[in-house]
This record gives C-alpha cells, sequence and structure tokens, in this order.
C-alpha cells in the first residue's frame, strides 16, 4: 500500500523536509532549507533524481516554504496534486496535553502556541511550518507528532521533580523527556533484532546527536528520561551542560550578574562540548584530543562520565536490561564514545568487542561480544520515517 506523507522538522533558522511512501518505507525526495533570515540562505532539494543546491534569498520561514513548494514544481511534481495522505509535523513539546499524535485543527493550533512557554526556544519554529503549510495544503490531514509523547509513560516516581507541590502543578513543572519519536523506533527495531515482542524488551537507549538523552525503556514504554522540563537537563550536549547543580545559576546570577536571558543563551548555546572544548562536533573535539589538546581529552572524558553514569543508574532502575542501544550522530558513528562510555562494566554484564565496535556500517548490527549478558547494539534513527508512520496511523484510523 502507498502512503505518501511529506515530514516537515522545522528549526528556528532552518526547515528540513522528507516525502516519504510510509507503505513501502521509500524515501522520495528531502531537502533542507536554512540560515533563514540571514543573509546567505542555502536550500538543498533532493527530489527524485534531480538535485538542486544553490544560495537563496529566505527572508523568512514562509519564504523558505515557498521555495520548497517551487522546487516540487520544478521537479514536475505539484505536492497539491500528489495524493498526500497527511503532512507530519515534529513538535518538540506537547506538555501534558498532548501524549500522543494529532490532527491538526485551529483548536489544536492554538493549543500548541499555549505551550510555548514550555518551550520557547524549539516550539515556535515548529508553529510556525504547521500554520504555513496548513495554508499552502490545506485540503491534506495536519498531523502534529510531539518529541515528548514517548515519555507520558514515565511513572510518576521518576516524572516529579521534588519542589512545591502546588507551584509544581500550577506551573506545569515536571520531568517530559524529548527525543521520543526517535526512541520509539529505535526500540521497535532493536527488539526486532533481538527478536523480542516489544511488549517484552528492556532497553536502555542512547540517543547521542546535537542533542543527547538516554532512556530506560520497559516493555516498550518508557519509564525513566534523562531530560526534563526542558532538554536542557541530563547528558552533556553539543552546546548544551546537561546536569549541573541549579545552585550554579543562583551563583552566578548572584555574583556574575547573569540575567534569565544570559543563563538561557550560557546553558543552550555555550556549554556542553563547545564550552569545554572550544567545538561542538565530536569529530573536530578528537581531532584537537589526538593533538595533544588537554582541553579536549578532558572534554570527552566528562561525555563519556555523565553517560556511564546514566547507564549506571538505568540499569538499576530496569532490574535488568537485554541491550544498551546507541543512535544518531554520536551514537551511530563514534567507536571512541561507546568504547569509553562502556568501560569496566563487564561485572554488571556489560562489554564492548573492539573489532565488531570498528566494524563501519550504516546498519544496525551488535557490537558486544555474543556472550554479554547485555546485548550493546547501534541502530540507526529514522525520525522522519516514524513520523510518517504515526501521521499514516492515524490518518488511515480515522
Ligand atoms: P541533531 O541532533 O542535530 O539531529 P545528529 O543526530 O545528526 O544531530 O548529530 C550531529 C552530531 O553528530 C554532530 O554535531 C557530531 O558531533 C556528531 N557526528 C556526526 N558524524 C560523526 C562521526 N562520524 N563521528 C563522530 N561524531 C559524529
Amino acid at each position: 500500500m502507498t502512503a505518501t506523507v511529506l515530514v516537515l522538522n522545522c528549526g528556528s533558522s532552518s526547515i528540513k523536509y522528507q516525502l516519504i511512501d510510509a507503505g513501502e518505507t521509500t524515501l522520495l525526495a528531502k531537502g533542507i532549507a536554512e540560515r533563514i533570515g540571514e543573509p546567505s540562505s542555502r536550500v538543498k532539494h533532493e527530489i527524485g533524481d534531480q538535485v538542486d543546491e544553490r544560495d537563496a534569498d529566505l527572508a523568512d520561514h514562509a519564504a523558505a516554504l515557498d521555495d520548497i513548494v517551487t522546487a516540487f514544481q520544478a521537479a514536475g511534481e505539484r505536492l497539491t496534486e500528489r495524493g498526500l495522505v497527511a503532512v507530519g509535523h515534529r513538535i518538540v513539546h506537547g506538555g501534558d496535553r498532548f501524549t500522543e499524535p494529532v490532527t491538526v485543527d485551529d483548536d489544536v493550533e492554538r493549543a500548541i502556541a499555549e505551550l510555548a512557554p514550555l518551550a520557547p526556544l524549539h516550539n515556535p519554529p515548529g508553529l510556525t511550518a504547521l500554520r504555513l503549510a496548513r495554508q499552502a495544503l490545506p485540503d491534506v490531514p495536519h498531523v502534529a507528532v510531539f518529541d515528548t509523547a514517548f515519555h507520558h509513560t514515565l511513572p510518576p516516581a521518576a516524572s516529579t521533580y521534588a519542589l512545591d507541590r502546588e507551584l509544581a502543578a500550577r506551573y506545569h513543572v515536571r520531568r517530559y523527556g524529548f527525543h521520543g519519536t526517535s526512541v520509539s523506533y529505535v526500540s521497535r527495531e532493536a527488539a526486532r533484532l533481538l527478536e523480542l515482542d516489544p511488549e517484552d524488551a528492556n532497553l536502555i537507549v542512547l540517543h547521542l546527536g546535537n542533542g543527547a538523552s538516554v532512556t530506560a525503556v520497559r516493555g516498550g514504554r518508557s519509564v525513566d528520561t534523562s531530560m526534563g522540563l526542558t532538554p536542557l537537563e541530563g547528558l552533556v550536549m553539543g552546546t548544551r551542560a546537561g546536569d549541573i547543580d541549579p545552585g550554579v545559576l543562583t551563583y552566578l546570577h548572584r555574583e556574575a550578574g547573569f540575567s534569565v536571558a544570559d543563563l538561557d543563551e550560557l546553558l543552550n548555546r555555550r556549554s556542553g562540548m563547545l564550552g569545554l572544548a572550544g567545538a561542538n562536533d565530536m569529530r573536530e573535539v578528537h581531532r584537537r584530543a589526538r593533538e595533544g589538546d588537554e582541553t579536549a581529552r578532558l572534554a570527552r572524558e566528562v561525555y563519556c562520565h555523565r553517560i556511564r553514569h546514566y547507564v549506571g543508574a538505568y540499569l538499576a532502575v530496569l532490574g535488568h536490561a537485554h541491550a544498551i542501544v546507541f543512535t544518531a550522530g554520536v551514537g551511530e558513528n563514534d567507536t571512541w564514545v561507546r568504547s569509553h562510555s562502556l568501560a569496566g562494566m563487564r561485572r554488571l554484564g556489560v562489554e564492548v568487542d573492539h573489532v565488531r565496535n570498528s566494524f563501519a556500517t550504516s546498519r544496525s548490527h551488535v557490537i558486544s561480544p555474543d556472550e554479554a549478558d547485555v546485548t550493546v547494539m547501534v541502530v540507526p534513527t529514522n525520525e522522519e520515517l516514524e513520523i510518517a508512520r504515526q501521521a499514516t496511523a492515524l490518518v488511515c484510523a480515522g
């Protein structure tokens, strides 16, 4: 069965898209418009066998979406006549309200707008793309898929911060978790490879991209996760600090005069690997470390130490894990991070086989020895395919 879905993933200065046949699992087109609103915007469209890559003048997201629709026309594909079953939108924060994908109408659009204070950096761009795409493609159902949704199964013990209960309730302060679309895809894929029913699989999923998180999955459901109210908590990331003593913030406010905006900027854009090593791309950190840069060496030790800390914690949360699964840019490619972050855990049943770990492939593969109690594996994520599948399932069910 064919079921063509346009998936839009909109950031503050970029729109990524894929046209996917969710029935046949084929990628029909993909592209990106980036540096939107800057003097030198760039677009890349790969539609059928045509590749169109150029500078563009994209003043705002509306101009970027227009460029995408026009690119399809230029390639002889009118999106309006494509028989799309849905447009799937990645929305970062669903708050308490959205625990599963939803077909967008004006009420839903308003509710997503109301969630902006919970994710001021992430939700507004998604909402912008949603509004524009609903205008450009008014006859197709638009489905919002939320990064937080997969984690709605977190038990209260894992999702509750030990704060004043009434204050937390009034301001919806709790742990929501993110990267749920990726974790959902990767867990199902890992269970399939382990030949386990997803309902029986206990997994620790390490999504290590620019943003990074770890999730404990029991029987296909998220039971603990490292990101919280916002995507700032947990692991060390490209430019985000992950866990720090909240006292650091009040201290910097008092002693260094940091305002709320300064703290936002520090924690979101100037910390993590960038803050520690001067580079947010792990490949560059390794290059510097190899050349003897001690700050880069320390940065990657801190990065791996934090992963080890969470893996240990989630082995305890789950009682037993069938597998530890690495995914996303760092997780899928970085043999050094994979072996160092799980080093010294043999007594816990966790071991990485160095030959298997260095095997370069873009496919899912096991990197632990056969006899290990816990399988360690690499599973490439595919958030766009997961969004397309969830959107198709919702539209076809209705
Ligand atoms: P995003 O979180 O933006 O979706 P990705 O999952 O694509 O990002 O991850 C991007 C990051 O992955 C890069 O910033 C870089 O640190 C890392 N990365 C990509 N390729 C490699 C590689 N071959 N080796 C190590 N790290 C890599």
